[in-house]
């Protein structure tokens, strides 16, 4: 690496002549210039300038294992220097996506047997969508084929992504959404609950709308339902425990087929393998990426139930649709040592047993009281918190989001990575993280809920 032979500001013009980066406003990035990180080691990153900070949001929701992994860096140099690449088209493939394939279904939920394997959660969900509308053609009802997603839910951001997602920003500039996907309410108890509701009835109320989209369009039109476990991107939205199993019940009873988008949830986030054990459902589908390779290779992997792969087994005629990187090579390998170390440490089991259920005492303890606080909430390893200007009424600062912004501003001044998205923080640590590291960025949040409480109370 030569970058050291560059100087931050160089590097900033540079990034800034050359670089298109993902969701950014760029004009804003020319005025501000991006944030160099530049090394990273255990749950700590480093900027530029020598700065470190504490990642809470485990990369992208992904380096669950934490940085500085060589035994990561050594699987990935053995298999390039064995075989770096071979496709899996045309009755081919290599060693190392099948072994994979067995040790993801081995974790996996029983009766997800069968996996395909993509280069990101996005792709996962473009191959997740054509597969289950192939599985209803297969099966004589091609009409069958109306997906029901979420307002706000997150899926990614290929085009089959975005229309698979309920973000309206995203659909806004997508001139035209691959057709038949409907979006219902969120189970979002913080702001859509009616006075008086109790958690429970409004987890079943979320629920029936999917019901009532489901009679709307007849449940010979439904393909499926999607969802994330928790929606993530959209603000660690944690369902009431009544939604899965009553969404289940719903899907069973109109022979709607169950898909579940764990791309954040996937591989022990939750405390369990996958959420789906975490709230007691069986889909038909599960999309996995990012946390699969702790994001140390881009790799996805859709773990495919037995009703649809059985179906393309006995109906046969080519399912259409591949990527070049489908179970590379080199990203199976890390993707195998990622899972190896995760289960020799014992890493599932320590956030369902105890750093999940510390994070969350923390979270209420030390957060939770904070005038700004509205609401702090978590399963596992992620968790978020509601920022408000009137912690009774639950009313925001005005305009909508610029509150969260400061707090994280403030935050990474604290050293400490968070995102904001709308006017809720949320966290996502790597998974190595311990009661210490969990004490330290509860005194990095409070310090800049406290900054951030200053600058409010002094603009008001
Ligand atoms: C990140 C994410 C995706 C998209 O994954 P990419 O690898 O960015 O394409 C899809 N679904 C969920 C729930 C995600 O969080």
């Amino acid at each position: 690496m030569t970058y050291q032979n560059y100087s931050l500001k160089q590097l900033q013009q540079i990034d800034a002549a050359h670089h298109l980066h993902p969701f950014t406003d760029h004009k804003d990035l020319r005025a501000a210039g991006s944030r160099m990180i530049v090394r990273a080691d255990g749950p700590f990153v480093y900027d530029s300038e020598g700065n470190e900070i504490l990642d809470g949001m485990a990369g992208l929701w992904c380096v669950n294992i934490g940085y500085g992994r060589n035994e990561l860096a050594e699987a990935a140099y053995q298999q390039m220097k064995e075989l770096p690449y071979y496709n899996s088209f045309f009755r081919c493939t290599t060693p190392t996506p099948t072994l994979l394939a067995k040790k993801i279904a081995e974790l996996a939920p029983k009766g997800l047997s069968q996996v395909f394997f993509g280069s990101s959660g996005s792709e996962a969900n473009d191959t997740a969508l054509r597969l289950v509308r192939h599985f209803w053609a297969l099966e004589g009802k091609p009409e069958k084929n109306r997906i029901i997603s979420r307002k706000m839910a997150y899926h990614g951001s290929t085009v089959a992504g975005t229309s698979l997602g309920g973000m309206e920003g995203m659909h806004g500039q997508l001139g035209g959404a691959v057709p038949n996907i409907v979006h219902v309410m969120m189970p979002y108890a913080f702001e859509l609950s009616l006075p008086g509701e109790s958690d429970h009835d409004f987890g079943m109320r979320a629920a029936r709308a999917v019901e009532d989209a489901i009679l709307e369009a007849g449940p010979d039109k439904v393909a499926a339902f999607i969802g994330e476990p928790v929606m993530g991107a959209g603000g660690v939205k944690i369902p009431p425990a009544s939604y899965w199993p009553e969404v289940q019940r719903i899907c069973r009873k109109h022979d709607v087929l169950l898909m579940l988008d764990e791309v954040i949830t996937g591989y022990g986030r939750t405390g369990h393998w996958f959420a789906a054990e975490t709230f007691g459902v069986e889909p038909d589908t599960i999309t996995t990426a990012k946390a699969l390779t702790s994001g140390y290779q881009p790799l996805s992997a859709l773990l495919v139930g037995d009703r649809i792969a059985g179906t393309l087994q006995e109906k046969g005629g080519e399912f259409y649709h591949g990527y070049t990187y489908s179970g590379h090579p080199v990203a199976c390998a890390v993707a195998l040592k990622n899972l190896e170390i995760m289960e020799k440490e014992g890493l599932v089991e320590r956030v369902r047993d105890d750093t999940g259920p510390y994070f969350a005492e923390m979270l209420r303890e030390r957060i939770g009281g904070h005038p700004l606080v509205g609401e702090v909430r978590s399963v596992g390893l992620m968790g978020a918190i509601e920022i408000v200007g009137d912690k009774r009424t639950r009313e925001r600062f005005q305009p909508v989001g610029s509150a969260a912004v400061l707090v994280r501003d403030h935050a990474i001044g604290q050293g400490m990575m968070m995102r904001a998205t709308g006017d809720t923080m949320i966290l996502s640590p790597p998974l190595i993280w311990t009661r210490q590291t969990i004490d330290l960025a509860g005194e990095r949040i409070a310090r800049a809920l406290d900054l951030a409480e200053a600058d409010l109370r002094k603009a008001a």
